[in-house]
């Protein structure tokens, strides 16, 4: 096939291929449907996406971008599946085709046109920008390139359009099969930890009972003894009570270390770091336990370097040294010696406990440290214990980012090794991140802008921003509402302490009803902290929890509720990944620009009482919820339940405040707000289902909505809901230009539309919930 541009030009611009070359390309393009259908590689889908494309369509070149569904970066997807972060020209063809989401043909004609320079080694003269789009979500862009100027034809672009809709369903499929690869993994995970749980509690629960039982009957049964021989003066009170007390020691041991061990395995318990000299801490363990020891001639010795001082908590530690050491020495037969061992290693610690007792035979060696296990002491006279104090030390060191494993000593005896971090820090490749943050001034303003629009969104008098600092890997204030005239540089928190350090630490969202109570935190309230109740959230960058935003004293004055925490996680959400954008193209600061911008759009919701008021969001969740949707859906309706009115912050003045009827033009304007409430958003939604919900949120179940006039179950689950609950809510809430009607009314209207405006079966749902509502009020 040749690759010159066929004859039958119009002045300078070559026309299209004549029709047996495009009966050979129709040809190659079914082949390549075909080819692109059996493929599992994306590589591979690449190479013959652009090869083919380059035949059938006589072009020189092709190129084809890959756009990340969840932070939209846009990436040049190589034949080789290497895929390199690409930053389309500013006002070229690929913004352009990614905004309209239709073609563009550049004939070649205006030498001066964009071109997307950095992708070609020669700029071609004419090309086509096609988007690769399949519902509302573009998946990539196919650009082809062409020598010579080029006239386009309506067939050529057919052509095209078809050949870029097959492949943009082969993007889909690559998309949808990821995305089910993980949801299956994400179910295999929970069903197996679900089993897990359901049968480690049942364990426990029969193991608690079991060693609760023990102590009991021995206390009831020596109380019964001292209360039938009250009037007996040869009975050994003394004695008796002696191991009433020792029972009653014995049931607090139990219960505080089962406590103490569900608080570490829901890793909810922050630590209270400081730094000190481990020798010294080491050195008091071992001096309390000499009172044990001594008496069996049990020598324990300390050698722990006197130079070390770590970062930790060290009520911790000493429970941590106490539990090995007073296991060695309770398993060390009569003058054995029990050696402890700690010196610095790099960017760690590391420790070892050993003694010269039976060890442990190799089958147990992986199970000890599983709660209330025991292993069996073969011969000797059975010892005191819970089963529960290599469990807890095992809590320990992971609570500090550490590892522990227990080894058999060649010699006989046992050895307990662990390794921890020196200094508590964010992860490397958290710190990664943070230094190329910390290189853009840019996302300062960014950050700052974030600040303000989550205090306006979450109606909140504190936020702070914490971000990590590359060098010391702490978190510290980089934006902030509310903290004015405090001293915020020294307000540096470290990572797994405190709240923020342990969101920091643990990955995920925290809300706080009472600070006061909350056994995770248990800690006094700062005096700044008009209110006891807070959130935390963390801010994720490529998947490292780079910040963390913190939110208190809701101006109401109210706690805040699971609600407010979905809908802040949301919006956070969203500012990793405006950041995760500019992070993959170092060097651009429109992307930062495009992103502030739309969250200065979001601040405004709440001054132009846009912002879907609390009863909207609720409403829509509860309704979604009795829909049976699944959480993830839930809580993007919750969040664009919130946020889905932002266009008409362009469009409010003239149209919600006009108390006449409208003008055509403003009709017209009205009509179009859930597109300005996407174009808005852009910048900070790649997700598809998200613009797809606003888009959709004015259709009607009869077709006679706006802007596409789309019916029945065309309109998403979540937009029907919407239309619903917004015109429940309008109605019972009034508007400047027409009073609030009974609940009762709107019930009715509600009921009147089912069918029409809305869907029967969401009316239904609502209604039950409100029901339940009104049962509740
Ligand atoms: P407890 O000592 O209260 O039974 P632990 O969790 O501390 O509970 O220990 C669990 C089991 O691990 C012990 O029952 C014992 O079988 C084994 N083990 C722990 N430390 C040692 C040691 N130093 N030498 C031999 N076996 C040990």
């Amino acid at each position: 096939m040749s690759l010159k541009a066929s004859s039958g030009t119009t002045g300078s611009v070559p026309g299209p291929p004549s029709s047996s070359a495009r009966g050979e390309g129709l040809s190659t393009l079914a082949q390549a449907a075909l080819a692109l259908r059996a493929t599992g590689d994306l590589g591979t889908a690449c190479a013959i996406a652009c090869s083919c494309a380059v035949r059938a369509l006589e072009a020189s070149e092709s190129r084809l971008l890959r756009v990340d569904a969840r932070s939209g970066a846009v990436r040049l997807l190589e034949e080789s599946g290497v895929e390199t972060p690409y930053l389309p020209e500013h006002g070229g063809p690929v913004e352009a085709v990614m905004r309209s989401e239709t073609a563009l043909f550049d004939d070649g004609s205006a030498a001066s046109a964009v071109r997307e320079t950095l992708l070609w080694t020669a700029p071609p003269a004419a090309l086509a920008t096609i988007p690769l789009t399949t519902g509302s979500m573009v998946y990539g862009v196919l650009l082809l390139g062409f020598p010579g100027p080029r006239s386009f034809s309506g067939a050529d672009r057919m052509l095209m359009q078809t050949f870029a809709d097959g492949l943009a369903m082969t993007l889909e499929r690559f998309e949808l099969r990821g995305m089910l690869a993980e949801e299956h993994q994400r179910l295999l995970e929970l069903e197996r930890k679900k089993s897990a749980d359901e049968e480690a509690s049942s364990n426990l629960m029969s193991v608690v009972a079991h060693e609760i039982r023990t102590p009991l009957t021995a206390i009831k049964a020596y109380t019964e003894t001292l209360l039938d021989s009250l009037a007996n003066p040869h009975t050994p009170r003394e004695r008796f009570l002696g191991i009433i007390n020792d029972e009653c020691d014995r049931l607090t041991r139990l219960v505080t270390d089962i406590l103490d061990l569900s608080r570490f395995e829901a890793g909810q318990r922050p630590l209270r770091l400081s730094r000190f000299d481990l020798q010294r801490i080491v050195q008091e363990v071992a001096d309390s336990l000499h009172a044990v020891a001594r008496p069996r001639q049990i020598g324990i010795e300390v050698a722990v370097d006197p130079s070390l001082v770590i970062e930790a908590d060290a009520d911790l530690l000493r429970r941590l040294f106490l539990n090995l050491l007073g296991n060695a020495v309770k398993f060390s037969p009569g003058s054995g010696v029990v050696r402890v061992r700690a010196a610095a290693q790099g960017e760690e610690w590391t420790g070892s406990v050993e003694d010269d007792g039976p060890g442990i035979p190799p089958e147990d060696l992986p199970r000890v440290f599983e709660r209330f296990f025991r292993g069996r002491q073969p011969g000797e006279q059975q010892v005191e214990g819970t089963g529960l104090g290599l469990a807890i030390a095992r809590g320990i060191v992971e609570l500090h980012g550490g590892r522990i494993w227990a080894e058999s000593k060649g010699t006989g005896g046992s050895r307990f090794c662990f390794v921890v971090p020196l200094r508590q820090m964010a992860s490397p490749a958290a710190r990664r991140i943070a230094r190329q943050i910390a290189l853009r001034p840019d996302l300062r303003a960014l950050f700052d802008q974030t600040a303000e629009m989550v205090a306006a969104a979450m109606d909140a008098e504190i936020v702070s921003l914490m971000v990590v600092d590359p060098d010391r890997g702490d978190l510290f204030i980089v934006a902030s509402r509310g903290l004015e005239g405090q001293n915020l540089a020294e307000r540096r928190i470290t990572v797994r302490s405190g709240v923020a350090g342990s969101v920091a630490a643990w990955g995920k969202p925290v809300l706080v009803n009472n600070i006061e109570t909350d056994r995770r935190f248990l800690r006094l309230n700062h005096p700044q902290y008009s209110t006891k109740s807070l959130l935390s959230v963390p801010l994720r960058v490529e998947g490292e929890v780079l910040g963390v935003l913190n939110v208190n004293n809701k101006v109401s004055g109210a706690a805040f509720d699971e609600h407010d925490l979905a809908l802040m996680v949301a919006l956070v959400e969203r500012v990793g990944s405006a950041v995760e954008r500019t992070y993959a193209y170092p060097d651009s600061g429109r992307a930062v620009e495009e992103a502030r911008e739309a969250v200065r759009s979001l601040t405004r919701l709440r001054r132009d009482y846009l912002l879907g008021t609390r009863s909207v969001v609720r409403l829509a969740r509860a309704t979604a919820r009795e829909l049976g949707m699944t959480g993830a859906d839930i809580d993007v309706l919750g969040y664009v339940a919130a946020i889905h009115d932002v266009g008409m912050i362009r469009v409010r003045d003239q149209v919600l405040c006009a108390p006449r009827p409208l003008r055509d033009d403003e009709r017209q304007e009205l009509t179009q707000h859930p597109e300005v409430s996407i174009e808005i958003i852009r910048p900070l939604e790649y997700l598809g289902s998200v613009r797809e919900l606003i888009l959709s949120h004015h259709e009607r179940w009869d077709g006679s909505g706006y802007p596409r006039g789309i019916a029945g179950e065309e309109i998403p689950l979540g937009s029907r809901v919407l239309a619903a609950v917004d015109a429940y809510e309008s109605m019972t809430a009034g508007r400047p230009y027409r009073a609030a009607r009974s609940r009762g009314e709107a019930i009715a209207e509600l009921q009147a539309g089912a069918g029409s405006q809305f869907d029967p079966l969401v009316v239904e749902a609502l209604l039950r919930v409100l029901e339940r509502e009104g049962g509740e009020s």
